[in-house]
């Protein structure tokens, strides 16, 4: 897909969540939170649901626990445009309570929708709704900075998930923040990691090509099948590993 399509994608689904009735909590909100960011990205954040700020904004992570995941994203060196922050519902439950769980799954077809439009290479979870989500089972107290591979059933169909505390947590129980903080320096480990995990595996997808085509004065098929199998590598084999600023470039 194209920047453009996936752009255009992902404002259709942005459109059906804020006229969306599928759960209970459109009646209590003043806005829906669909997501936002770079439709060209490979790093999706997600989170529990929107708060008081984000259901008055119409926006993800923008009250205190917003402010503190741009920090944490400025200390590797991102902003928050250079990622897609979406959340596991798209509503504020009220009094901030946790999401219930016919609730989640009444919205879960929309974030399934964004993972397969974004195709990331990494997801972050932020939270314990989000963890569940992605790493079934896990407890964010033993799975906090770990890395596993994303099921592509969530619609993220080669990715792994990096597990972060919720950043609001840390307001709850200050030394979460340092904790926060270490795990967040993992992020792009992670994320060269993924990158080249899919490029081998797009690479062992390649066909095989076939033997080579006796050389004849107008032939052209060499040189194009060589451009094809390129293409097919696609922007992930660029060699990272070799050039840590590429990071910092997206
Ligand atoms: N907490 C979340 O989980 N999501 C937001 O968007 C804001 C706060
Ligand atoms: Fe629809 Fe999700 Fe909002 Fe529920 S939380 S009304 S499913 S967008």
């Amino acid at each position: 897909m194209t920047d453009a399509g996936r752009a255009a994608a992902l404002g259709a689904i942005a459109n059906e969540v804020r006229a969306c009735t599928r759960c209970r909590l459109h009646a209590g909100r003043a806005n829906a939170v669909p997501g936002e960011g770079s439709p060209e990205t490979e790093v999706v954040f997600v989170g529990e649901g929107p708060g008081a700020n984000e259901d008055q904004q119409g926006r993800p992570f923008v009250g205190a626990a917003g402010g503190l995941l741009t920090e944490l994203l400025a200390a590797i060196g991102w902003r928050r445009d250079d990622v897609f922050i979406t959340n596991v519902v798209k509503c504020r439950p009220p009094g901030n309570r946790d999401p219930q769980p016919d609730e989640i799954a009444a919205c879960a077809p929309y974030l399934h929708r964004q993972l397969e439009i974004l195709d990331p290479a990494l997801v972050v979870t932020l939270g314990r709704f989000s963890l569940q989500t992605f790493m079934p089972g896990a407890r964010i107290g033993s799975a906090h900075g770990t890395v596993r591979p994303v099921d592509p059933a969530t619609g993220a169909a080669d990715a792994l998930a990096l597990a972060l505390y919720h950043p609001a947590a840390a307001f709850r129980q200050t030394a979460l923040k340092e904790t926060l903080f270490e795990d967040m320096a993992n992020v792009p480990a992670a994320l060269i990691r993924s990158r080249e995990a899919r490029a081998a595996r797009r690479a062992a997808a390649v066909t095989p090509l076939p033997p080579p085509a006796p050389a004849t004065p107008d032939s052209t098929s060499v040189p194009s099948i060589s451009v094809e199998r390129t293409a097919d590598l696609g922007p992930v084999a660029v060699a990272v590993a070799d050039d840590p600023d590429q990071l910092r470039l997206f």
